[in-house]
């Protein structure tokens, strides 16, 4: 990964290469931001630079023995933890390893990757997933392993939030008397779940979203859009490039939510019970990261009609078919019931990342939508 394919970042990007320049890389780190901002992008291409043999001003030269290595990221001294769970092929004690081939392929395609798509990936999308004690032993392991080739051993932590406190302490010892030429890069979205003693030991750096410009300049080369469309994207993937890869990708499924929202709204103001019922059934068989996207989207056309609702369509943002529907149905959405109903999508969403059944979820928030849409 160079530093040039990473969405905007620029200060970040700048940041990590005087690190270098300077002969001022701390051995433990910590990347830590919202999904979607580009860390492990940047983290893999700061790994690169690092071992890079011709290192340029700005970035890695992208041709030497070492860049060809990480590029692929195939190199021995580039070493990958994150969570992990069981699936139908691996039946217990789950680790990094048993996933690596899984991991290197989509990372090649895809480093915005969320945390859920990567779980969904290896197909155990309906567990937690974690780093558990089993993976410090191979922490262990591979940094006794003598260094290859490189200038750094490198070992990047995915998601260190998810390591459980075992794992977790084991890894401080290492801290505490770091290996030499060793770097560890963690990454997270969230530290209040992580040791304050890890935190108090590793330097944290906070990485932003994607600011808007270099998000729209993305999106409009990658997927070939411009005017409101592109507005719409940029807006609704408020920095996150995943999000926006996925807006784009489930450009069928954005038809589908669209009508599922229009029925859900119509059968239940409408009290039509079995109707409504027949829509759960259908949505409860989607997947919980189709069903966790088609709330967010739910919520975005909630919020929208509200503002519709205040008279300030300046700053609605919606495609032309919602736009119709909205013309009428914003006068339902309003103060006596927007707060709750967005309250009870977020329930929802909460309640489908933590694995309850769709089936309930949804019809739940059906019942109460029957009566929050007549406030
Ligand atoms: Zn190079």
């Amino acid at each position: 990964m160079l530093f040039r394919e990473i969405i905007g970042q620029d200060e970040i990007k700048k940041d990590l290469i005087a690190t270098v320049t300077n002969n001022r890389i701390s051995h433990a780190q910590l990347f830590n931001g919202p999904e979607g901002n580009g860390m492990l992008a940047l983290a893999l291409a700061y790994a690169q630079y690092i071992n890079c043999t011709n290192k340029q001003e700005k970035d890695s030269c992208g041709t030497c023995p070492s860049c060809v290595k990480f590029n692929k990221l195939q190199h021995p001294d580039l070493h990958f933890v994150f969570p992990v769970a069981t699936n139908d092929k691996v039946k217990s004690k789950p680790v990094s390893d048993n996933f690596i081939n899984e991991w290197k392929e989509i990372m090649v395609q895809q480093p915005y990757l969320s945390l859920s798509a990567w779980l969904e990936h290896i197909g155990v999308d309906n567990k937690q997933g974690g780093i558990q004690n089993e993976e410090s032993s191979q922490i262990f392991k591979k940094l006794q392993l003598k260094t290859y080739e490189a200038e750094y051993k490198i070992m990047i932590i995915w998601m260190a939030e998810k390591m459980n406190e075992t794992c977790a302490n084991k890894l401080l010892k290492i801290f505490e008397e770091p290996p030499e030429k060793t770097l560890f890069i963690l990454l997270s979205e969230n530290t209040d779940n992580m040791l304050q003693t890890i935190l108090s030991r590793t330097q944290i750096r906070t990485i932003p979203k994607i600011d808007a410009a270099s998000m729209q300049e993305k999106i409009a080369t990658d997927f070939n859009l411009e005017g409101a469309d592109l507005r719409t994207i940029v807006h609704n993937a408020n920095g996150n490039y995943y999000k926006a890869f996925q807006l784009m990708s489930y450009d069928n499924s954005h038809k589908d939510f669209f009508n599922y929202f229009t029925q859900l709204m119509r059968f239940t103001y409408g009290k039509n019970l079995i109707e409504a019922a027949k829509l759960t059934e259908i949505i409860s068989k989607l997947g919980r990261e189709k069903q966790k996207l088609f709330i967010e989207y739910s919520l975005k056309l909630i919020r929208e009609n509200f503002i519709l609702n205040q008279n300030q369509e300046k700053i609605v943002y919606l495609y032309k078919q919602e736009k119709d529907f909205s013309d009428k149905f914003h006068h339902y959405i309003n103060e006596r019931n927007i707060a709750q109903i967005t309250k009870e999508f977020n329930d929802a969403h909460f309640h489908i990342e933590r694995n309850g059944n769709p089936k309930i979820i949804f019809f739940d928030l059906s019942i109460k939508l029957m009566i929050l849409l007549r406030a």
